[in-house]
C-alpha cells in the first residue's frame, strides 16, 4: 500500500509549487489590471505580459490536472497501469512521464491514429 511514496510525495510537492506559482500569477495579474494605472506606456507592454501569464497559468492547471489525476489513480490502485490495455506502464516510462495514463505501445497508437485521421 506504500507503493510509489516516493513518487507521490514528489508529485504533491510539485503540486505545491505550481499552485504557488499560480497564486504569483495571479497577484501578478491583479496588479497589471489596476484601472488607476496612470502610465499608459506601462500598461500597454503589461497587457503583453498579461498573454504571456495566461499561458503559463494555463500550463499550470494542465500540469495541476494531470498531477491530481495520477494522485486520483495511486489512491485507486490503477496508477502505473495503462488505461486502454490493462497492462503495467513500464517504470523508465513512468520516472520521464509520472502522469502516463497509457503503456508506449498504447500511446504511440493513439498518436498515430490522431495522425492518421483524415481531416475534412
Ligand atoms: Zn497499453
Amino acid at each position: 500500500m506504500y507503493a510509489y511514496l516516493e513518487l507521490r510525495l514528489h508529485l504533491t510537492a510539485r503540486l505545491a509549487h505550481l499552485e504557488r506559482h499560480l497564486r504569483e500569477i495571479e497577484s501578478d495579474r491583479r496588479r497589471i489590471t489596476n484601472p488607476l494605472d496612470p502610465d499608459w506606456e506601462e500598461q500597454a507592454s503589461t497587457r503583453q505580459n498579461d498573454a504571456v501569464l495566461d499561458q503559463l497559468a494555463a500550463g499550470d492547471c494542465q500540469q495541476m490536472a494531470a498531477i491530481r489525476a495520477a494522485l486520483t489513480r495511486m489512491a485507486e490502485g490503477t496508477y502505473g497501469r495503462c488505461r486502454t490495455c490493462e497492462e503495467p506502464i513500464a517504470p523508465q516510462r513512468l520516472a520521464v512521464l509520472p502522469y502516463a495514463t497509457q503503456c508506449l505501445i498504447c500511446a504511440t497508437q493513439a498518436e498515430q491514429q490522431v495522425q492518421h485521421t483524415p481531416h475534412p
